[in-house]
């Protein structure tokens, strides 16, 4: 299968190409050339497949045509080594709980797939070794550092914002050793960013080390996200809950929403996205106004969807350009809900009284967009639960006035020893520092 630029301005790639590039030359995302499609004889003997069986599906759907299949099981094995339960919150309000994986957030899926994809096209040309740089606010650089680790022939740089990272998630990162570096950043994550974007562009440090990034521009990334889409739809059908499916995905760079729109294209039976904002609600404009107008993201309490310019946008509307008015087709298929700070909590508050369920900051968005969505009887909703609750602990605690546990995976991070490497954000000191490496 082939891989083209959203720019549509550069060379078809491969998949390998694809993955190690990340961005395309144009600075355009990768798509790939075909969807294929499931027939309605294989969406319904999805409800008696295990989660492995079914991704392996999903991902020979994707990547068949590049890796045996043999490959693809074993990628998917090591990808799926934590469950995705579905949990009924209230009357026809589900919870798929995208947190049991090993950092306790979704990311550690597609971080997981693209290390181990990524792992596979090194050690198969026994080439040169890739460095992954990747800045991250919090949730990226544990997923990423823990999908990475121990992976031959890759390097990792994590490059967090000094003082504005939570100790929970700073010890996800900062405590791995082998071959994860943790480099602590005197600025904010925006300079964390700029550092990354600068070193991709740097022709000297190019020449000197093979760069990749590894946030949802990356295909190996973003696309194995689908896999939890079809998940969900299995075990809702099994529960005689699937007739009328509507999805809520708690949205930043809408990498997840996207990867379920791939799986409606593939035949998936679900008849409504909802995309839950925090007060940082571009896309909810796009959807009242029909224009998108990107501006600098504000904080909130669902720090992992303060996204002022979701750079998955580009391949919602390439998904939906096939379309005579790719616009109207949107607004039908995907509407939009945004929440401040307050209202997450209130929605914490009640559902945690009500229904005695955790939600965390970003869940919570998308619990409530599926209660203001005011389903029908015959409509299940769905919302991704993106996050453990107890990754963002201090404000849950404060929010709930609980004390909720910590779960084992986490203590066990919090035990080890920080070790990162204090860097300026001046981009000489940067780039000198990655040419010793
Ligand atoms: C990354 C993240 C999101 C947003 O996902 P996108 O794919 O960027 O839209 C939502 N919730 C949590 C907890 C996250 O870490």
């Amino acid at each position: 299968m082939k891989y083209y630029s959203t720019h549509k301005q550069a060379p078809l790639a491969s998949l390998k190409e694809a993955v190690v590039k990340g961005l395309a030359g144009d600075k355009g995302l990768y798509m790939p050339e075909q969807i294929h499609p499931f027939t309605s004889s294989e969406i319904a003997a999805l409800k008696n497949k295990s989660f492995h069986e079914i991704a392996c599906s999903v991902a020979q759907a994707f990547f068949g045509e590049d890796i045996e299949p043999a490959v693809l099981d074993t990628i998917v094995r090591e990808t799926l080594a934590f469950n995705t339960p579905v949990v009924q919150v209230h009357d026809n309000i589900y919870s798929l709980e995208l947190f049991h994986g090993p950092t306790l957030a979704f990311k550690d899926v597609g971080a997981r797939f693209m290390a181990r994809l990524l792992g596979y096209f090194i050690e198969k040309e026994g080439k040169e070794e890739v460095n992954v740089l990747v800045a991250t606010s919090g949730d990226t650089g544990s997923a990423v550092a823990n999908g990475f680790l121990g992976v031959p022939g890759i390097k990792v740089y994590v490059l967090y914002p000094k003082g504005k990272v939570s100790p929970i998630q700073e010890c996800q990162f900062t405590t791995l050793g082998q071959n994860i570096t943790a480099l602590e950043i005197d600025g904010t994550f925006d300079d964390c960013q700029a550092l990354v974007k600068s070193a991709f562009m740097d022709t000297a440090l190019n020449q000197h080390m093979k760069l990749t990034s590894a946030n949802s521009i990356n295909v190996a990334r973003f696309l194995p996200q689908s896999f939890y889409y079809f998940y969900a739809y299995a075990q809702l059908d099994k529960a005689g809950k699937a007739d009328e499916l509507v999805v809520c995905v708690p949205s930043g760079n809408f990498g997840n929403i996207t990867a379920g729109l791939f799986g409606y294209f593939m035949g998936l039976p679900i008849k409504h996205f909802i995309a839950a904002n925090n007060r940082n609600d571009i896309f909810l404009e796009y959807l009242k106004t029909g224009e998108y107008h990107p501006r600098p993201s504000v904080a909130t309490l669902a720090n992992a969807m303060d996204v002022g310019d979701p750079s998955n946008f580009a391949r919602i509307l390439d998904l939906f350009s096939k379309f005579e008015h790719p616009y109207q087709e949107i607004k039908k298929l995907i509407s939009g809900y945004r929440y401040t700070n307050e209202e997450i909590a209130t929605t914490m508050q009640q559902v945690y009284s009500t229904y005695q369920y955790v939600l965390d900051p970003h869940g919570a968005c998308g619990y409530q967009a599926l209660a203001d969505a005011k389903l029908s009887p015959e409509e299940t909703g769905v919302f991704l639960e993106t996050a453990h609750p107890a990754k963002f602990k201090g404000t849950v605690d404060q929010i709930l006035n609980s004390d909720i546990e910590i779960p084992e995976k986490l203590q066990e991070f919090m035990k080890g020893t920080k070790q990162s490497i204090p860097l300026t954000k001046d981009f000489e000191t940067f780039k000198s520092y990655l040419l010793k490496q």
